[in-house]
């Protein structure tokens, strides 16, 4: 019973160990989940930064329908704009300028923009005036989506081992575009093409291993002292059930005769006490029942005092088989046993002794070596009267004189107290 009460304790433990360990793991990879949403985050907020500044800037050279710039190597006249009549202009004191369409001036700009860990910008097209602003593979293939309605895409992709975050914005033609664009056929709201921004992702990689390095370690503390808990809290737990079972062993070994497994004399006292109390109580009725071995000196002469001990464990097997589950059985001493009737008169209390007799008279006890003791035995029944056997004492010898009656008329037979005869007679 205690061992199966641990080894209990062993199977919770381990297993709110395990459900502990599967939290901490959910918990860490939430974790870990929540690090890189943040991190895919913070590099999408720079890449549109990149792209609304690039587009603000385009749109205010738009807004001038270009800038005029003294060309140069770097910027000599666009081939692409040799339609329009005002492309390179003489000022009044003969120098020379040439007009910078805004997509013109946005990726030279964008040429001189790398950012801290490789950032950069790009303004595309799938159909552009300067070849310059081809679109790459992957601009290629989201520019087509744009066709498709969407406005704004962003990607993880893998260029050559290295993790970049790709977003591109789709770019409006609006009514300062056409003085370029109107040849190409572009009508006013169409999508001419897309701003796309390149984050590398290795530096903010780096950034989340180390917080969920810290997390890690965070959670393996929090992990190592819930399973100390929960050990520490097993272990008081143990202590207190074999506390416990130790307490109730002793009550056990307090209250019950070591041979047979019957109530000992001392609770037999107990609850005959308390039986009689309720009987007086509710008015009801109460019988005590003595048995005694007949001879059984003879039988541990003849077969030893370990096949007497055998004779009394039957003998004990016998009367709690027979007896409702309200009776109590107790060994009184020696080879004396009673047997406490509640809720049972004087005549049914004597049947009852009678069929105990009976039982034992009618059966063999085979012994370790093979032989058969038979045995018998006496009983004397008392049964509670309010104007007789009215205490616990007077119950016990009222039996006890019975059961000498019994023994004196011949063994193997049942008596019932006097007093009690007395009253049964009076009563019929
Ligand atoms: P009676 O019919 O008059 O009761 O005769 P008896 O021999 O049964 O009575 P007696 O009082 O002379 O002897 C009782 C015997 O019960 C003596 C004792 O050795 C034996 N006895 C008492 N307790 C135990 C026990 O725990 N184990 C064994 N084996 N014998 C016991
Ligand atoms: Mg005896
Ligand atoms: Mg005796």
């Amino acid at each position: 019973m205690q061992k199966n009460t641990l080894n209990a304790t062993y199977r919770q433990a381990a297993f709110a160990m395990f459900v502990w360990t599967v939290v901490v793991i959910a918990s860490l990879a939430w974790g870990a989940y929540g690090h890189r949403h943040e991190v895919l985050n913070i590099a999408y907020q720079n890449a549109i930064t990149t792209i609304t500044k690039d587009i603000a800037f385009r749109d205010w050279v738009a807004s001038h329908g270009g800038v005029y710039v003294v060309p140069t190597e770097q910027t000599p006249s666009n081939p692409y704009l040799h339609f329009l009549p005002e492309r390179d202009v003489v000022t009044t004191t003969g120098k020379k300028l040439t007009l910078m369409n805004p997509a013109y001036v946005l990726r030279e700009a964008q040429s001189l923009y790398k950012g801290e860990h490789g950032e950069s910008a790009h303004i595309t097209s799938l159909n552009p005036v300067n070849p310059n602003n081809a679109p790459d593979e992957w601009e290629k293939l989201v520019l087509a989506r744009f066709e498709r309605g969407e406005r704004e895409i962003k990607e993880v992709t893998q260029t050559d081992g290295v993790q970049l975050l790709r977003v591109i914005r789709a770019l409006k033609v609006d009514e300062v575009c056409m003085k370029c664009h109107a040849h190409q056929g572009y009508k006013v709201g169409d999508i001419r093409g897309g701003i796309s921004a390149i984050v590398p992702l290795k530096p903010l990689f780096d950034i989340e291993a180390r917080s969920i390095r810290d997390l890690s370690m965070s959670h393996g503390i929090i992990w190592l002292l819930g399973l100390a808990g929960i050990g520490a809290y097993n272990f008081v737990r143990r202590r207190e059930i074999g506390r416990i079972s130790r307490q109730q062993e002793l009550e056990y070994l307090a209250s019950t005769d070591a041979l047979t497994g019957l109530a000992n004399r001392r609770t037999l006292m107990l609850r005959a006490e308390q039986e009689l109390a309720r009987a007086k109580r509710y008015g009801s009725e109460l019988s005590l029942l003595m048995a005694d071995i007949d001879f059984f000196k003879k039988v541990n002469d003849t077969y030893g005092h370990q096949a007497g001990d055998i004779v009394l464990k039957k003998l004990a097997d016998i009367f709690l088989q027979a007896l409702r589950d309200i009776d109590f059985a107790a060994r009184f001493g020696g080879e004396e046993f009673v047997l406490l009737l509640p809720e049972t008169n004087a005549e049914n209390a004597l049947k009852t002794a009678e069929r105990l007799r009976a039982s034992v008279n009618d059966i063999q006890i085979p012994l370790p070596q093979g032989e058969l003791v038979k045995c018998t035995i006496s009983i004397g029944v008392a049964s509670y009267s309010s104007s007789g056997n009215d205490s616990v004492e007077k119950l016990i010898s009222g039996a006890d004189k019975a059961l000498y009656a019994a023994k004196e008329t011949g063994r193997n037979k049942v008596c019932l107290d006097s007093s009690a005869e007395e009253q049964h007679r009076l009563e019929s």
